[in-house]
């Protein structure tokens, strides 16, 4: 398989804190890698560093290398980075605007002006994020007026509508019921046939169902990482 991400000697401090200790991995396209370890082990931080969100934060240092599609995550434009590889959060974080304007806000910012093409664009995003059906007769109404499980689908699909290479997941599921984190699963399924998708998760039978590579984080180091059937099923 493709490599799409090479991560290279890179370390990240907080100030004095060392987050991330010599990171070296190579992520696949088209597959689900799963990030697991206990909580403080560096899985986010890891994440930040791919669309280059811990830039935000004060006192962050980097080093090493990590390339996306063969170019320097540092040599990006910073909007084009961020086009290129989405996030989705733990938290469904939908604005509080109509379901059709939450999908349409991303192309409208890539510069998309016809109402044909935006249209389509948020039947296509909304399909991808099996959600289209539940929501096609009340496009104009307001995202907050969805459940939890819908809303994540719309964030999914508003990340989705910028056609990325790339969708990180910080925890997708761990706010949602069950039945909608199966549907959230069930989804995966698809959207790893046509994206590098990285998945934070704390629930290692998760990362067992869903995640064809789990790359194991323990205090700022990956201690293991290998196609996810070797991880859990080792004799
Ligand atoms: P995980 O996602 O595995 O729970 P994080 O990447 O969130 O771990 O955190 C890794 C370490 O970095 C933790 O010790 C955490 O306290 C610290 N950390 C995370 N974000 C910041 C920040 N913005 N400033 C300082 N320290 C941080
Ligand atoms: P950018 O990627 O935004 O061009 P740099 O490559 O200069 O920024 O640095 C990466 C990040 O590390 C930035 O967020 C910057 O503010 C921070 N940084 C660089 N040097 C230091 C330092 N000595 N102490 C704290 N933060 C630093």
């Amino acid at each position: 398989s493709t490599i799409k991400i090479k991560v290279e000697d890179t370390n990240l401090y907080y100030g004095d804190h060392q987050a991330l200790k010599d990171i070296n991995i190579d992520i696949y396209e088209k597959a689900v890698t799963a990030l697991i370890g206990p909580s403080g082990c560096g899985k986010s931080t890891f994440l930040r560093c791919l669309n280059r969100m811990n830039d935000l934060i004060p006192n962050v240092r980097r080093n090493g290398k990590i390339e996306i599609a063969g170019t320097n995550v540092d040599k990006y434009d910073v909007i084009l980075l961020r086009k290129k590889v989405g996030m989705v959060f733990q938290k469904p974080n939908p604005f509080p605007i109509s379901i059709y304007e939450n999908v349409a806000y991303g192309p409208r910012i890539h510069g998309v002006k016809s109402k044909a093409v935006l249209d389509d664009i948020v039947e296509k995003s909304l399909k991808e994020a099996a959600l289209w059906d539940e929501v096609k007769d009340r496009l104009k109404n307001n995202a907050i007026g969805l459940s939890g499980g819908q809303q994540q689908r719309l964030c999914i699909a508003r990340t989705m509508a910028v056609e990325p290479e790339v969708l990180l997941m910080d925890e997708p599921t761990s706010a949602l019921d069950p039945a909608s984190t199966m549907k959230i699963e069930d989804l995966m399924e698809d959207l790893k046939k046509q994206y590098t998708v990285i998945i934070v998760t704390h629930n290692m039978q998760q990362a067992g169902r869903i995640s064809d590579y789990t790359a194991f984080f323990l205090n700022g180091e990956i201690i293991e990482y290998d196609k996810t059937e070797n991880i859990f099923y080792k004799p």
